[in-house]
């Protein structure tokens, strides 16, 4: 095995896809230290600036006081604290459905959902550019697992009206992750429904952002029919809400079916409580501080505006993640590096994370970000393309 790993990682090198992972000193927040260079960084999914705000600092050591700082068990055997059970409420309230469930990471929920819901002799509908973890939650399950055009609901009909299957289920990002559009979530559901398909929503990057309490995508949109009984929930709290950890929010029955079915959830130890604590405080800060949603709004607006004139497309794109496409490996890691040395930190996303000739820099904005700091972007990204392009 070892010559054809060593022969492999060659090859990731040669076709400029080899990932390292720099190693960041401090917080997460606007300004970053790497490797003992400061950069501004547009790197983070920390969209609301909270990954390092005082109040979630207090409200983490006094968990750690409370709790300390280990679950110490699984859910199911003794480690499902107060601190866990009070932000299932509060979160199973904030997005308006019966009941919500914890996970440690929302790569884990998806697995639990996908996986406890349906199997050898069910089907599974997935819109192509699904976050990875839909994915291998669907290959996980066993279903059948159709792929759909990006956000093609005549093709999704067609599929839903031709299979015969015990169950249907849908998959879908909300905002997509590596391109930040949306999907026609009133319309996914509706069709859901006509086709008695469920429909599970992964509203990673939504939930804390979009509407103006923050409530995510759910209410983002005109005319979801929240009350929809085959509606699954999905959405991440390491991402907005600063923390760590995600959430399913759903009717009772699919809830129950998680606790009793769901393998990563049963089968791991919890969270550390004080997390949960945590997010309590953050969840308040989400509802509250509606200037960092609009604030975020405004730095969007700015840097579309800014970026119009480039050789490069910025991708059509409401929400903070806002992709610039720049085709080729070489010339976006050329761009990548470029951006380094002028002290600004831009991730460069290449396949198989997006489609071969789609590689790209995802611009992430942030409320902690000024007006400044996109400017400064801007007038960057400006400069390199009199040299690159
Ligand atoms: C980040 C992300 C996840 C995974 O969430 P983690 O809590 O980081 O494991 C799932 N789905 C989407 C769309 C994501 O962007």
């Amino acid at each position: 095995m070892l010559p054809d790993l060593t022969e492999a990682l060659q090859r990731r090198k040669q076709e400029n896809l080899y990932r390292t992972r720099p190693i960041l000193e401090g917080p997460q927040a606007p300004h970053i230290t790497i490797d003992g260079q400061n950069f501004l960084a547009f790197c983070s999914n920390d969209y609301l600036g909270l990954a390092n705000h005082p109040a979630l600092i207090a409200a983490a050591t006094e968990g750690a006081q409370r709790y300390g700082v280990g679950a110490g068990a699984s859910h199911l055997i003794s480690g499902h604290s107060r601190a866990h059970h009070a932000l299932e409420i509060a979160l199973a309230d904030y997005v308006g459905l019966a009941r919500a469930l914890l996970f440690s990471t929302g790569y884990m929920a998806n697995m639990a959902v996908v996986t406890a819901l349906v199997g050898r002799e069910d089907t599974i509908f997935a819109d192509r550019l699904n976050h990875a973890s839909l994915n291998d939650a669907a290959l996980l399950s066993r279903a059948r697992f159709l792929r759909y055009p990006h956000l093609d609901l005549a093709a999704l009909e067609k599929q839903l009206k031709t299979t015969q299957t015990r169950r249907k289920l849908v998959i879908t990002d909300a905002v997509f992750s590596m391109d930040g559009d949306q999907a026609p979530i009133a319309d996914l559901l509706a069709l859901c429904q006509r086709f008695d398909a469920w429909l599970l929503l992964d509203d990673a990057h939504g939930f804390g952002v979009l509407d103006a309490q923050g409530r995510g995508s759910l209410y983002a949109h005109q005319e979801v029919d929240r009350t929809a009984p085959h509606l699954i929930y999905m959405a991440t709290l390491g991402k907005a809400a600063g923390v760590s950890g995600a959430f399913v929010a759903a009717s009772a029955s699919v809830i129950e079916t998680l606790i009793q079915h769901g393998r990563t959830y049963g089968y791991t130890t919890a969270a550390a409580p004080l997390l949960a604590h945590t997010l309590l405080t953050s969840l308040q800060l989400i509802k509250q501080d509606s200037w960092r949603r609009e604030h975020l709004k405004q730095l969007i607006t700015q840097l579309r505006q800014a970026l119009q004139s480039l050789p490069w497309q910025l991708l059509p794109s409401n929400t903070p993640i806002q992709p610039l496409l720049v085709g080729e490996n070489q010339q976006t890691m050329q761009l990548d590096q470029a951006l380094r040395a002028r002290g600004i930190w831009v991730p460069a996303i290449r396949p198989p994370t997006v489609p071969r000739g789609m590689a790209r820099l995802r611009i992430s904005l942030s409320a902690a970000h000024t007006e400044a700091d996109v400017t400064q972007l801007s007038a960057a990204l400006h400069e390199l393309a009199g040299v690159l392009a």
